[in-house]
């Protein structure tokens, strides 16, 4: 077992990371800008090692800064949570050639399935549908892509290939805006990821978004850890995940499983990885592959009482993982809802739910700050229940109990939506937050 971690992350998901470090027996290092001097990861790690100031740019990006700092602490292994720099190769590679261990899997293969267009290629590959959709476009050959939306149908979708984020997408609906929408596109794609591929697909109205949780060992054993459902969107950004998903019976579940694996088999994949789905009917579409931790993994923890940190760790140190594929059992229904700060600010009072089957993961405490610098969510909300409607009304008390004071949440909104018919029903497309914040604004 590895000594010591560096942890290249801040706010909840470092502080989720120091957990599972802690019983495991690791030693965590963690990194902080001057902006969370006082945040709660610095307090619980073991260390810590201030990066720069307070501009992500020049702080949680700087990759010499991050490695400087796990070399100088001694740290064996290299965890980098979500976002940030988590899916970046070239990142990979030097925490790999300066002799650390990356948690994560190999880095031609965070490359391969960061890149869209070859991750759908490579899906396709070893058999898994894909949302009808283009290759990379060339260049200035609008001719070429005009014929591809045509042969799809309107309304499409273009999207960067190495998007993220819900950034750099755009729907188009008539022919005549679809060059312009290309060139806008990719010049988004080009600022935001310095790579202006992009391409086209079906643009599916209101359907589900599905994933599977993934976690391999590097050796070619691959376990499903159940399937999310994270189809409660606003602007694309998940808002609510649940797991299983209403949408999905045994048999799609079973042949979206046995479409999946053989992907992560067969690339010898290594720690957790998710394949995000559209559904429409009974019909499923591979989108892409996070190949990293997801926020949203703890309703997979929580019906299949596993440690998923704990396991991904285990496997890109040990290349072991604490799992039999073929013995997973999935209990239950568990929600999770995002608390999301609507504003930064000093938090003055924190009122945390308890009771049965109530989990609460956040880097908040009473006095602390919410930076204005970084992404605004500050808590997840995740309850387990014996079954949807218990969950949902497990999740009400919780959110009831929640009180946050000193910055704006999102917690009203979340309340609204999971007492919503449409939402309760269970029976719902990614538009589902549109349709019940319009009729929130027009008073019903
Ligand atoms: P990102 O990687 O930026 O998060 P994704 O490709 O995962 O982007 O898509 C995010 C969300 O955008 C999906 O969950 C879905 O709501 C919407 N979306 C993406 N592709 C399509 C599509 N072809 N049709 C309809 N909605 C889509």
């Amino acid at each position: 077992m590895i000594k010591r971690l560096l942890i290249a992350n801040r706010g909840e998901i470092a502080v989720r990371i120091i957990r599972s470090c802690r019983e495991m027996g690791i030693e965590t290092v963690a990194v902080y800008s001057t902006a969370d001097r006082d945040s709660l990861h610095v307090r619980l790690a073991d260390r810590a090692v201030c990066i720069g100031p307070a501009a992500a740019a020049k702080s949680y990006l700087v990759r010499e800064n991050l490695i400087m700092a796990a070399l100088h602490t001694g740290c064996e292994a290299l965890h980098p949570g979500v976002g940030f720099l988590s899916e970046n190769a070239a990142f990979a590679r030097l925490v790999r050639d300066k002799g650390l261990l990356f948690i994560g899997p190999d880095p031609d293969l965070i490359e391969l399935l960061g890149d869209k267009v070859r991750a759908r290629a490579a899906a396709e590959k070893y058999g898994l549908p894909v949302t009808p959709g283009t290759g990379a476009l060339g260049a200035g050959n609008d001719r070429e892509a005009e014929e591809a939306a045509e042969k799809l149908g309107f309304p499409v979708i273009i999207k960067a290939a190495a998007g993220g984020g819900g950034r750099g997408m755009r729907i188009v609906r008539k022919a005549s805006e679809l060059k312009e929408n290309i060139a806008l596109a990719a010049g988004e794609a080009e600022a935001n990821f310095a790579d202006p591929a992009v391409f086209i697909e079906k643009y599916l109205e209101n359907p589900r978004h599905v994933e599977l949780q993934i976690i391999a060992d590097g050796a070619g054993n691959a376990a499903v850890l159940g399937e999310r459902d994270c189809t409660v969107q606003k602007n694309h950004q998940k808002l609510i995940e649940e797991s299983p998903s209403p949408a999905l019976d045994p048999r799609m579940r079973l042949s979206m499983t046995e479409g999946a694996v053989p992907l992560f088999r067969e690339l010898k994949y290594r720690g957790a990885g998710t394949v995000e789905f559209l559904v429409e009917g009974r019909s499923f579409y591979f989108m892409e592959v996070n190949a990293r931790i997801q926020v949203e993994h703890p309703v997979s923890e929580l019906v299949s009482g596993t440690d998923i940190i704990r396991q991904q760790i285990l496997s890109c140190t040990e290349g072991r993982m604490e799992i039999d594929p073929d013995a997973v059992e999935l209990r239950g229904w568990a929600l999770e809802c995002r608390i999301n700060a609507l504003s930064p600010g000093t938090v003055t009072r924190l009122e945390v739910p308890g009771g049965p089957g109530v989990r609460f993961d956040s880097f908040l405490y009473a006095g602390c700050t919410v930076p204005p610098h970084y992404d605004s969510m500050a808590a997840k909300l995740i309850v387990h229940g014996r079954d949807r409607d218990h969950a949902i009304k497990r999740m009400d008390r919780a959110l009831g109990e929640l009180i946050v004071e000193g910055i704006k949440t999102n917690k009203d909104c979340q309340r609204r939506i999971i007492n919503h018919p449409l939402f309760r029903s269970g029976n719902f497309g990614t538009s589902c937050y549109e349709e019940i914040e319009k009729e929130a604004e027009n008073g019903f």
